[in-house]
């Protein structure tokens, strides 16, 4: 770096703080912008152009620092002038710009104009600036850099420039093959498309250039062919126990089936059957909209391992839901496998009773919550892990789970479809099985919007279909996980539904009662002994109760999509015609009743992640604390989701068609080319 013009030592040490130490470093450094300076606004104009950043060329009139009173900060003010007119510009805690801008100097800005308190105004506050020399080129495509130490942007952008004199240099690390199958140019080309844009095109701004393809691709495409081949090659997970499966655990699974299996859970079934019987252990996610029959899917696998001699363990995320899968396996499975069940309620003796049978093998299938995960829970040999509505749990726990057994086979169910782009980034090397496909005679779920004022409508709708028979779940947007859960708008809620339905049985649940309490809730309003049930969103996940008829959310402006859609998905699960009615609250800011709208007319889960995540972003989408999201530094998941896919595939046919060690030797030299992919996990 140091061979560069205008890199001293000190320069040099303020760049490498940056990380950029060498001349390569410095080609991957992007600007996060550009500036088209062939076409400055003009102040005249800019009350048009109120709130939307502009680019500005003018004279600075008058400078000077001094005290808001209002808010007590050092305030420095520039009266601006570009001959259509001026403007003031602004810039709050920064009055060592009165040693960098005086009055008659030309500047170049970059701002948004904002209407001010002060009689309306208007002005630009903490704008880009830089000033123009004299007799420098105007009217260029400049590329705007983050700021590195104390470098002033023009000096970044020669340095930048005469690194980019010696790109011709700059190796491609992708041989033409793999360029060819990737459709992307080579690294040269786009690197110096993306510094020095010959135009803005909006192909360009949209980050879908070839030169920006390149870069995204590349970087996707070695996180893909890492993971496929640290897969291929891991050596340490070959599994010891057998699986086979024949005739008599054909005729026993079809004896338990309750119902002839969908097309789409046949296929998956095969998927998963097929793992079991691989030497390399199972790392499975199976992914199915609500309702779509996940459940029959795992316990099938569960009976394989099961008849093959080794314990399957069922983790579930609510002590409702073990409940329920514990109540549902006994009816299916009828004695015939050893069940038990594992949650944080259970009392001393029980848990010793459970420590024991899961050691010596007597229990053969143990349903529970992340009390499986305690560390005393020992197998005496754990086959199959099955983790129910996978978001619910972090990766952490995962890895716990995993540790209980040999190299157990691992099956990760999830009803948040999460969008397939993501399911990539976050689990590249777990195999995908989807079941897109509803059961057969499935009602289609009306759902409806309603605002506030409308509610005594759709209570005269609900009660008619009481009288009818169908049962009505009541949501109150409650967050569950918040310790100290301020119940009063539920308790509130419930008194209310108590008053208008006075010939109803209303019952309440949350996620605060005791564990008996909620399964004798439960249990009373599946065997039709409830009407109403007035409930936060503890009911959100897996519950399956098929007379419930009617799903009324309150202020449903105040849940994500995802969610609505899991609450949906509560009801449409039997014979009834099925209703979800969404009432809006009148404060409902805009935004979150068009998500609503949105949300009315979209049945099909994924198409709600997707949108869910175009919204919210993956962090909130998934809960930022279990993300484990890779972060890319040029790609982003959202916007080039279809490229992660195309990586994906591509990553698949280079090990298929030239082998694992070469795939390997491309990885390590992809890897080593460039500082261009972060594959940091949570
Ligand atoms: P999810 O995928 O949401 O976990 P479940 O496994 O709870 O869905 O299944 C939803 C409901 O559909 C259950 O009542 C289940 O018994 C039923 N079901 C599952 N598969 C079928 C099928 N092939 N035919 C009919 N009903 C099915
Ligand atoms: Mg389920």
């Amino acid at each position: 770096m140091k061979f560069l013009k205008g890199v001293g030592p000190g320069r040099a040490e303020a760049l490498s703080a940056a990380g950029l130490d060498t001349v390569r470093d410095l080609l991957f450094f992007f600007p996060y912008r550009y500036e088209d300076r062939r076409h400055p606004a003009r102040i005249a104009d800019l009350g048009r152009l109120v709130d939307s950043p502009v680019l500005l060329r003018g004279k600075v009139v008058s400078a000077g620092a001094k005290v808001s009173p209002v808010k007590r900060m050092k305030i420095f003010e520039v009266m601006f002038d570009d001959g259509s007119g001026t403007v003031m510009l602004v810039w709050f805690n920064q009055p060592y710009l009165a040693d960098q801008i005086e009055r008659g100097d030309r500047l170049a800005i970059y701002g948004v104009p904002k209407t001010s308190g002060r009689g309306g105004r208007l002005q630009i506050e903490s704008p880009d600036w830089e000033k123009i020399e004299e007799g420098e080129v105007e009217g260029a495509i400049v590329p705007i850099y983050s700021k590195v130490a104390n470098i002033p942007p023009k000096a970044f952008r020669r340095i930048m420039a005469q690194a980019l004199d010696s790109i011709g240099d700059l190796e491609d690390p992708m041989p033409v093959t793999t360029r060819e199958l990737l459709g992307v140019v080579g690294l040269a080309e786009a690197v110096e498309a993306i510094h020095r844009p010959p135009e803005l095109t909006p192909g360009f701004l949209r980050y879908r250039s070839p030169a920006h393809l390149r870069v995204v691709m590349q970087e996707f495409f070695t996180f893909q062919l890492a993971l496929r081949v640290r897969r291929a090659t891991e050596e340490v997970t070959k599994k010891t126990r057998r699986i086979t499966i024949d005739d008599d655990l054909r005729a026993e699974v079809k004896k338990v089936l309750p119902f002839r299996l969908t097309g789409a859970q046949k296929r998956v079934l095969r998927e998963i059957a097929d793992d079991l019987r691989e030497d390399r252990p199972m790392y499975r996610l199976l992914q199915g909209d609500v309702g779509s029959g996940k459940t029959i899917v795992a316990l099938i696998a569960a009976m394989i391992m099961i008849r093959n001699g080794h314990q399957v363990a069922l983790l579930a995320p609510t002590e409702i839901l073990v409940e329920q899968h514990y109540q549902r396996i006994r009816q299916l499975l009828d004695h015939s496998v050893v069940v038990a069940r594992a949650t944080g309620s259970m009392t001393a003796g029980e848990r010793r009773t459970l420590q024991a049978g899961l050691r010596d093998g007597y229990i053969q299938l143990v349903v529970g919550t992340h009390a499986i995960l305690e560390e005393k829970i020992s197998f005496r040999s754990l086959g199959l892990a099955i983790v129910d509505e996978q978001h619910r749990f972090g990766v952490e726990q995962r890895q716990k789970l995993f540790s209980k057994g040999e190299t157990p086979d691992i099956l990760v169910m999830t009803a948040t479809p999460i969008p397939r782009s993501l399911a990539l980034a976050m689990y590249g090397d777990l195999e995908l099985s989807v079941i897109d496909e509803l059961p057969p005679g499935r009602q289609r779920i009306k759902t409806a919007v309603r605002g506030a004022s409308e509610i005594e409508r759709v209570y005269q709708f609900a009660d008619r279909e009481i009288a009818g028979g169908a049962q009505v779940y009541v949501v109150y947007p409650i967050i569950e996980e918040s310790v100290k859960l301020n119940l009063k708008p539920l308790s509130e809620g419930y008194e209310h539904i108590q008053k208008r339905f006075p010939g109803r049985r209303v019952a309440m649940m949350h996620g605060r009662m005791k564990s008996d309490e909620k399964d004798e809730t439960m249990v009373r309003f599946k065997r039709g002994e409830i009407d109403i049930l007035v409930a936060t969103t503890v009911i959100e996940v897996g519950i399956d109760v098929p007379n419930a008829s009617i799903m009324i959310i309150m202020d449903a402006d105040r849940f994500g999509l995802s969610q609505l859609h899991q609450l949906r998905g509560r009801v449409g699960r039997g014979e009834r015609k099925s209703y979800c009615i969404l009432i809006r609250n009148s404060k409902a800011a805009p935004d979150a009743s068009a998500r609503l709208d949105m949300f009315e007319a979209t049945k099909d889960g994924f198409e709600v992640a997707e949108r869910d995540l175009a919204l919210r972003g993956p962090g909130e989408f998934l809960g930022t604390r279990q993300s484990g999201v890779a972060r890319f530094r040029f790609g982003n998941i959202l916007r080039d989701h279809d490229l992660m896919e195309k990586s994906r595939d591509a990553a698949i046919g280079v090990i298929e068609s030239e082998g694992v060690e070469a795939a390997d030797a491309l990885t390590r030299r992809l890897l080593g080319a460039a500082a261009n992919v972060a594959t940091s996990r949570d």
